[in-house]
């Protein structure tokens, strides 16, 4: 994981962002939080506006991971076809999920314009772009139950999505009205300053190697100094088997890949793009450049682990996208990869690991964690007060057996557990 000297390489970390310092002294707070991406920085801010006390420990830099690698989505309705959700989940399940995607975009909205977060924060709407006609009824098929749902989307003509040079390569158009987009980086930083007037303790550089559940207090390990506290979150995401091993069989890492070009004479659509099953997707700009990425599907085997480097296969499957709609070639400015925490079923772990020791997670967002961390972070904030949380119900991590076979609970996390 990177370090304060060496940015990630994600184009969003162009923009100069203060870093903030090591945890250096020992701290105590009403809660700890363990990383510093979309999940705990937004859960941070939650707990900070209720009045609680809270220390928050980054291993590396705060969004220098997923949260500030990503494409800036704000999407309410999943890549997946809807009734396939419906399929896995249940209607409830599938419900709840859309309105999570709609509830975070309305908050990170509201943030935005409240906390005056220079973050690029747009209200655009979305397309969907299909490849061939079974993708195309995919999504058709959905619409009913979509619409049904509260979540209208639309069938529109390729001529009102794209150039014509670039229609050949796409079977059908729809969109969704109520998307948007932001600069996630600047938008976590902006959000970062916000807790850290409101009192929060924030920590970069500070990677927790160990904790333990004692006397009633967790004790958290990280640089050789202690933050203790009531209750103990665990943000880390594709990370958090690492301190919490019963989490192996549920949450893996998986890489995402992306690159940006140099600003383009050419105007695509303003609107950001899912295309084929959300496997591919893209934006502009306001300055014309374009970030794109997917195509982890080209190669799923080679896409896991925690590896962020690039590579040449997955790199030039995106640029042979990119041809589709800028044929004649263009300079491309930054090329990265970020990690991502794939949970089982395709859902993330939001609530108690281990209610009687204080001990909750918000991870494994399966690729969808921008579009629809916030509105669980302000959910579990309920469940840290012992109150009832239905936005997120479905999502209880205890939903999986391994959890609930951890009878005599957790209390203690990661390697080190001495002081
Ligand atoms: C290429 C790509 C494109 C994507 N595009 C989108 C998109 O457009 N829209 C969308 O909704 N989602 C998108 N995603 C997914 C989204 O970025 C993630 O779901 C989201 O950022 C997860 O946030 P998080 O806070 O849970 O995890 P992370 O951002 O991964 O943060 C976890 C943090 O925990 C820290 N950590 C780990 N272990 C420790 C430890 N022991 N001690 C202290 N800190 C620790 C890590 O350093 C990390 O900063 C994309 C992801 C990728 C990779």
């Amino acid at each position: 994981m990177p370090t304060p000297s060496t940015p990630p390489p994600s184009y969003w970390w162009t923009s100069a962002v203060p870093a903030r310092p090591p945890l250096g002294a020992d701290v105590e707070a009403d809660v700890v939080i363990v990383g510093g991406g979309i999940a705990g920085t937004s859960l941070a801010w939650t707990l900070v506006e209720q009045g609680a006390s809270v220390v928050l420990l980054e291993a590396g830099r705060l969004a220098g991971e997923a949260s500030g690698r990503n494409a800036g989505f704000l999407l309410a309705i999943p890549a997946e076809p809807y009734a396939e959700r419906i399929a896995l989940w249940g209607r409830e399940g599938a419900r709840a999920f859309l309105q999570l995607g709609r509830r975070t975009h309305q908050r990170l909205a509201h943030m935005a314009q409240a906390l005056r977060l220079d973050c690029d924060y747009r209200l655009t709407g979305s397309l969907r772009l299909t490849r061939d006609e079974l993708e195309s009824e995919d999504i058709r098929e959905s619409m009913p139950e979509l619409r049904h749902d509260g979540f209208p989307m639309r069938e529109i003509a390729l001529a009102d999505a794209l150039p014509e040079h670039a229609r050949g390569h796409f079977h059908a158009a729809f969109e969704v009205p109520e998307d948007g987009v932001l600069d996630p980086v600047r938008f976590l930083h902006g959000l970062a300053a916000a807790t850290e007037e409101r009192g929060g303790q924030l920590f970069e550089d500070s990677r927790v190697t160990g904790a333990r559940w004692q006397d009633g207090v967790w004790e958290c390990h990280a640089n050789g100094y202690r933050a203790c506290g009531r209750t103990l979150v665990i943000c880390t995401n594709a990370w958090a088997p690492k301190l919490v091993p019963a989490l192996e069989p549920l949450i893996v890492p998986r890489r995402g890949q992306m690159l940006s070009t140099v600003p383009l004479d050419v105007r695509f659509d303003t609107r950001p793009v899912y295309a084929n099953y959300g496997y591919q997707y893209w934006r502009q700009l306001g300055d014309g450049r374009l970030v794109m990425g997917g195509w982890r599907n080209t190669a799923f085997d080679a896409e896991t682990g925690f590896d962020t480097n690039t590579t040449p296969g997955i790199q030039g499957a995106i640029e042979q996208g990119l041809a589709d709609l800028v044929p004649g070639g263009v300079t491309i400015e930054h090329r990265w990869a970020g990690t991502m925490g794939f949970a089982r079923d395709g859902r993330p772990l939001v609530g108690w690991l281990d209610a009687a020791h204080h001990l909750a997670i918000c991870a494994g967002f399966t690729g969808h964690g921008l579009g629809m961390g916030a509105a669980c972070t302000e959910d579990l904030t309920d469940v840290l007060s012992f109150k009832r949380a239905p936005g997120i119900s479905t999502l209880d991590p205890l939903r999986f057996g391994e959890l609930r076979q951890q009878r005599d609970g957790i209390v203690s996390l990661g390697a080190t557990t001495s002081s």
